[in-house]
């Protein structure tokens, strides 16, 4: 005997073998039972959902010559199902969509039907058809007669002319879920006596995307290639995709900061053809998942992850820290468009994950760092003489800019100003250490000092590679002797680095590269314009008193000299000038 496709031997025989799409078939069968069939229904629904299957049954069950409708064994009901009743057409838009076509069914309508009792017309992905074809359609729609009825069929209802859809009775189906398919794929197998663990039923439903043709399709693929006995790792060698236990160990690896595991996986992924698209969005339903499970303990709102996956994740994230390397893994599905090397991002993403696992609360190490290395900010830094020469403080390293005099009560005005919350929350820095670095702050030796940057940023050895993954598209935007702000791509970033060991970590490096100490501060783009525009209007804080004409005209040159020390540190294009 011919082998017979899964798909079409599990074809559901009646409206409660219909897997997933109960609202579509208690109103079909309500209608029937009533005796209130329209004359014209437009199923909508993704591929394999069921759309024709359900469009059979009901010209079966219409057509059925027994008591209990659909027999499946009547005259009617088996012609149906071998496509060959007389009175059933179907037809196929995609393929036939020609205004002939159409005329030609359109024609025969007049026809009563020969061996049934209705004349049904199956007319599948009717969006392909033609205008002209829609509208001979449409003519026949408006009037049809007693004993006619029209099932459209359509993956794309949009495509289809409104005024076809207004003549319709709509249906949506859905697309099948996980566990639904999952629990039918069961059945088969064991009517089929396949054995068939659980992970592999899990994978084979997910692959389906939420079609249970599809399901069938992929099933009929593994018994192929693994007889009577499928397994997990045969579904993933013949659909090029990660199990979920593979998924977990990665995960765990990351958790574990081990960065050679973590690579030796991805690596081995990429080898296997295993799409890695589809593993990053893997990740995130799988870290989403636990999320959702650990907020509401409940097993049944879990597709893609079992209540012990889950378990297990989460004894090695918190859902915090899921939830953060959903953003990074969600980031990175968005940079997969316009590159081809969809390894490295996904390589970076993981090292950049490796950082927010384990991580201690922000405030408690940020504050523990900079009450070791940072000292106080000295409160003095606007009292500064006239003096051509740079006054030397004791406890500050030397000066280099000349700068006017700045009245003492204008420093107060400063003290008194709100400081700024966005530095704030990221830092423990106040904007006074921040200014006090900046005024510190020479452009040539930033400048000098860009290939030391540079090298830092491209450090590839295993230690240093979790710290400077981070620091891709990073730049300085001062250096003093003893600091650098360095500027990242985006706030998660910076909080990662400013974290108290990837400091130190990247501390280290920076000193071997640039051959002394610096303390390194992260900071994002914002911040650095926030920085500058405070920089600026600290430099020449208007005085509290009212200005008479003459001292405005005085306070020009000042103006001018913050411009040439904003220049001296960022560089011409390196600053925004915003008026006050
Ligand atoms: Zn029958």
């Amino acid at each position: 005997m011919a082998y017979k496709a899964l798909y079409r031997k599990y074809r559901p025989s009646t409206f409660e073998e219909v897997v997933g799409q109960k609202h579509v078939v208690m109103t079909l069968q309500n209608a029937i039972k009533n005796n209130k069939l329209a004359h014209a229904y437009l199923f909508c629904g993704p591929r394999g959902t069921g759309k024709t299957s359900v469009a059979k049954l009901l010209a079966k069950t219409i057509n059925c010559t027994s008591e209990n409708k659909p027999c499946g064994h009547c005259a009617n009901c088996i012609d149906i199902q071998e496509s060959t009743h007389p009175d059933v057409v179907e037809l196929d838009a995609a393929t036939n969509n020609g205004v002939d076509e159409v005329r030609e069914l359109i024609e025969k309508v007049k026809y009563a039907p020969m061996q049934g009792k209705y004349k049904v017309y199956i007319i599948d992905e009717v969006h392909m058809m033609t205008s002209s074809a829609f509208n001979a359609l449409l003519k026949t729609l408006e009037e049809p007669p007693e004993y006619c009825i029209f099932i459209l069929a359509t993956t794309e209802p949009h495509k289809v002319l409104p005024t076809i859809v207004s003549r319709c009775q709509r249906f949506d189906f859905n697309k099948v879920s996980v566990p639904v398919i999952k629990e039918r794929l069961r059945y088969i197998v064991g009517q089929e006596g396949i054995t068939c663990d659980d992970d592999a039923l899990q994978l084979i439903a997910e692959l389906a995307e939420g079609g249970m043709r599809d399901a069938l399709s992929v099933l009929d693929q593994c018994i192929a290639y693994s007889q009577n006995n499928i397994t997990a790792e045969d579904v993933s060698t013949v659909y090029g995709i990660a199990t979920n236990a593979e998924k977990l160990d990665l995960l765990k690896a990351v958790r574990n900061k081990d960065v050679q595991k973590s690579m030796a996986m991805v690596n081995d992924f990429s080898g296997r053809g295993i799409d890695l698209q589809r593993l990053t969005l893997d990740l995130i339903n799988l870290c989403k998942e636990t999320v959702i499970y650990s907020y509401s303990g409940k097993g049944n709102l879990l597709e893609k992850t079992t209540v012990a996956q889950a378990e297990d994740l989460l004894r090695n994230f918190t859902s915090d820290e899921l939830l953060k390397c959903i953003d990074y893994l969600m980031d990175t599905t968005g940079k997969y468009k316009d590159s081809s090397d969809s390894m490295s991002y996904l390589e970076v993403c993981l090292l950049k994950m490796m950082n927010i696992a384990g991580q201690k609360t922000e405030s408690q190490e940020t504050k523990a760092f900079f009450a070791v290395n940072r000292p106080e900010p000295v409160n003095v830094p606007v009292t500064r003489t006239v003096k051509a020469e740079p006054e030397p403080v004791k406890e500050e390293p030397q000066e280099i800019i000349e700068e006017k005099p700045v009245e003492p009560e204008k420093n107060e005005v400063v003290e008194e100003k709100d400081p700024l919350p966005m530095l704030k929350a990221v830092k423990n820095l106040s904007d006074e250490n921040f200014y006090d670095i900046l005024s510190k702050s020479v452009k040539a030796l930033k400048e000098a000092d860009l290939p030391k940057w540079k090298k830092v940023i491209e450090r590839r050895d295993v230690d240093s590679m979790a710290v400077t993954s981070m620091l891709n598209g990073s730049y300085m935007m001062a250096e003093s002797e003893k600091d650098i702000i360095a500027v990242v791509e985006d706030r998660l970033t910076a909080d990662n680095i400013n974290e108290l060991s990837n400091l130190a970590k990247l501390e280290k490096i920076v000193e071997e590269e640039f051959g002394c100490h610096k303390n390194v501060v992260a900071v994002t783009r914002e911040q650095q314009t926030y920085l500058i525009n405070y920089f600026r209007s600290r430099k020449s804080q208007p005085a509290p008193v009212q200005e008479t004409v003459e001292e405005k005209e005085e306070k020009e040159p000042e103006k001018n000299k913050t411009i040439e020390k904003l220049t001296e540190i960022f560089g011409k294009d390196g600053f925004d000038i915003v008026e006050d």
